[in-house]
């Protein structure tokens, strides 16, 4: 037991190395769950209260997936260069890839092997930028912070990004906000947090190199599809990797807490060829490889499982996630409108098939409307409200940006066939 309360504990932070130098990805599990252990003598303990809570909310009618679930997102982008400090559109780029991956809108869900759909699953969870500051403020859901530090060593312990006074910056407050960290990690990928009182607090977000965030600008192949965000976001809402978070699981013992996931020695790397097996599953179809919770490369990875779902819903619905769902901060901020005209851009109708008219525009605006992939799908100049023929674009979720000089709005838009 004791090691399962070792696996549950920590941090899963997710080192890959460079991209321009390797495209591996390792894991560096291990040094944080032991530098979490001596910190706190009540680790262990903490561990197993927060065990208890989670067989609770499984208890819960956590299967039922009706309804799609909303979390906003705030993105503090902390930079040194011009190159680290990226823009709004690798961001949109970003949210884009969220809500097509976590509504299982992706495209590439074609290359999920047919032995593997019946376990596949719609998590129906969307992330919206949010739209109030925790002042009550409008913003566009996104921080910029200039920083002296010309990168976050996050692996030998410094943990400065979470606070200002340290050169990063303090997280807005996790009951209402889904905070995202981007800046130089190093050799980092990203990291996500598990649910639970060890690392309560500002922490509780996700942490994600600027080089591995989003689909344009500083995103570099072959992590430029915006999978890492997706998979530390499912750590954030209380998945493990497949073979159980240990690192090398030999003994196929160790588990990631979902029936359905074949058990699996370790991480599979690059883009591995269907079926891949190993000395725990050794018969097709094998690995579930292609998983959001594996390592493959960005590319090759495109399906959460239903038990997955099932655990990642229930965090949210019942779960220590619960208060993201009431959060009203992706509503526009109150008694501030009349200075932030572009906040009261209204878009409908919402799902649309031919058309979306967008209302209320003032003043000269830049329109760009991005696809899944963060592309731009079409882009245009408005000085008053206009009608956008959308009738040549596939169906999916997009984000339509609003940019000018009073400031910046995004709007998720469904475009249903
Ligand atoms: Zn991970």
């Amino acid at each position: 037991m004791k090691n399962i309360f070792l696996l549950l504990s920590l941090i899963l932070i997710c080192l890959q190395t460079n991209a321009q130098q390797n495209n591996s990805f390792a894991c560096g599990l291990e040094n944080f769950i032991a530098a979490a252990r001596d910190k706190d003598p009540d680790y262990d303990k903490k561990m197993v209260e927060q065990e208890k809570l989670r067989s609770q909310w499984k208890n819960k009618d956590h299967k039922t997936t009706a309804n799609v679930l909303t979390i906003p997102v705030v993105v503090h982008v902390v930079w040194n260069t011009i190159t680290d400090s990226i823009s709004v559109a690798q961001v949109a780029s970003q949210i884009a890839v969220l809500n097509t991956d976590y509504m299982r809108l992706n495209a590439d869900t074609s290359n999920t092997p047919s032995a593997f759909l019946p376990i596949s699953a719609n998590p129906k969870i969307q992330f919206c930028l949010a739209q109030t500051d925790p002042q009550g403020n409008p913003t566009n859901g996104i921080t910029y912070k200039k920083t002296a530090k010309t990168s976050f060593a996050i692996v030998s312990g410094d943990t400065s990004i979470w606070h200002t006074v340290k050169g990063g910056y303090d997280g807005w407050d996790p009951s209402n906000y889904l905070n995202i960290w981007v800046a130089d990690f190093g050799p980092l990928g990203g990291a996500g947090f598990w649910p639970g009182a060890v690392f309560a607090g500002h922490r509780q977000g996700v942490i994600v190199n600027h080089t591995f965030f989003g689909t344009t600008g500083s995103a570099i192949a072959p992590y430029n599809l915006g999978r890492t965000a997706t998979h530390e976001i499912g750590h954030f809402l209380d998945l493990h990797h497949l073979w159980g978070d240990g690192g090398n699981n030999s003994s196929c013992t160790a588990t990631d807490f979902c029936g359905d996931t074949p058990t699996q020695v370790a991480a599979s790397q690059n883009c591995p060829t269907f079926p891949k097996t190993d000395a725990c599953t050794n018969s097709a179809p094998g690995l579930n490889f292609m998983n959001f919770m594996d390592y493959p490369q960005d590319a090759c990875r495109n399906m959460f499982t239903v038990d997955q779902v099932a655990r990642m819903r229930a965090c949210l619905e019942g779960g220590p996630r619960s208060s993201l769902l009431t959060s009203t901060v992706c509503s526009i901020a109150s008694g501030v409108n009349e200075k932030l005209k572009t906040n009261t851009i209204s878009i409908f109708p919402n799902p649309a098939s031919h058309t979306i008219h967008v209302a209320n525009i003032s003043e000269l605006s830049n329109i760009k409307l991005y696809d899944a992939l963060g592309k731009i799908a079409l882009e245009l100049k408005a000085e008053q409200d206009l009608s956008i023929d959308v009738s040549s674009l596939a169906k999916g979720i997009y984000t339509l940006a609003i940019e000018n000089k009073t400031g910046n709005v995004f709007r998720k838009v469904i475009l249903a066939k």
